[in-house]
């Protein structure tokens, strides 16, 4: 079968350096011999979500696109919540997921679902190209101390909170092998369900769900993935307008991390939650027959690798046609920005005027 996408060598997987990652998938049969204690599971399902919220409420909708306020204590406790599920650390992730947004689904995406779905669920991170921080990506946080200390010694949190479920489990259970199931299932059972709840919105999120507005990526609204993300499956929304504290846009949009932010903001931990404006809302709606050039990209892009697999008798054919098909998505892509400049003038001029 033919590759869809080359890899550089430094985009393939460092398997050493990301042993752990794979040695952490094989723990949970181990309880096969430990056994599970059955508030075990709770603990899972409850470290599951605490930690689904510091890493979307903090990682994400804070350090990636400050989408709120808080203060320096609160802003390192939400990041020491985070640093706990093994994302690597909070500059580390905020960076690179700024870096998405800034070249969403283009040659540069750091985890474009068009290059496959393995790759934009954890090949890209898994290889040597990504482990580093892009440190002109996050100006704002570099030269905070804690933040930087907490980045760099990454393990530790984690470290310490299976630490704490582990004995947790003896005093539950009353043995070491009752402790140890407690820390397989509670800790690094949610551990990785986690991970690939958080990788979902990465890979799932760009392929599986609807478009309500016309972005120039392939972003989509998935209600299961918002449900298992603490709200972040809301992702179309999320791409149409990154500033918003919220993802769910409307009630019926299920968004737990912005109501726990909510609730934050009431007793004074958290301020100025940013809301999408109304205008907004009503922006690049592609009910409204703004043209998809997200989608329109993704499709030209499919057509123009399969054509590219075919047969020719001659490289200046195949050439010819590669040509051709860059033309006229170039030509395309002129038409669609000028008609929807067109149309953005045609609505500023009949917006009413400003009360002087
Ligand atoms: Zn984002
Ligand atoms: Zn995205």
């Amino acid at each position: 079968m033919a590759r869809t996408f080359d890899l550089a060598p430094d985009e393939k997987i460092d398997w050493l350096r990301t042993l752990p990652f794979w040695l952490v998938h094989l723990l949970p049969l181990a309880a096969i011999w430990t056994g599970v204690h059955w508030s075990a599971w709770i603990v899972m399902v409850v470290l599951y979500y605490a930690r689904v919220f510091f890493i979307t409420g903090g990682y994400h909708r804070y350090f990636s696109h400050r989408s709120y306020q808080m203060g320096r204590g609160m802003q390192f406790f939400m990041a020491l919540g985070g640093t706990t599920s093994f994302q690597r650390g909070v500059l580390w992730w905020a960076a690179h997921h700024r870096h998405h947004h800034k070249y969403s689904d283009q040659p540069e995406d750091v985890h474009s679902p068009k290059r496959g779905f393995m790759w934009s669920h954890m090949q890209w991170f898994l290889s040597s190209k990504h482990f580093d921080v892009q440190w002109d990506l996050i100006p704002d946080f570099k030269d905070n101390p804690e933040l930087k200390w907490l980045n760099k010694h990454e393990f530790i949190p984690g470290t310490a909170l299976a630490t704490i479920v582990f004995f947790m489990g003896y005093l539950i259970t009353g043995t070491w092998m009752g402790a140890a199931g407690y820390m397989i299932i509670g800790f690094f059972l949610s551990t990785i369900l986690l991970w690939h709840g958080t990788f979902t919105v990465n890979s799932l999120a760009h392929v599986f769900g609807s478009r309500r507005f016309a972005t120039r990526d392939t972003s989509r609204n998935n209600w299961l993935i918002a449900i298992l993300t603490g709200g972040e499956g809301w992702h179309n929304n999320h791409h149409h307008y990154q500033a918003a504290a919220r993802q769910g846009f409307y009630w019926w949009e299920v968004d737990m991390t912005y109501y726990i932010l909510k609730g934050f903001e009431k007793v004074g931990l958290v301020r100025n939650l940013r809301q999408p404006p109304e205008r907004i809302l009503n922006k690049h709606l592609i009910k409204h027959g703004t043209t998809d050039l997200g989608m329109f990209h993704a499709q030209w892009e499919r057509a123009s690798k399969a054509l590219s697999t075919m047969q020719f008798k001659t490289a200046e054919q195949k050439k010819a046609l590669e040509e051709l098909l860059a033309q006229t998505r170039t030509k395309i892509d002129e038409i669609a920005r000028m008609s929807s400049e067109k149309a953005e003038e045609l609505l500023t001029k009949n917006e009413p005027e400003p009360a002087a």
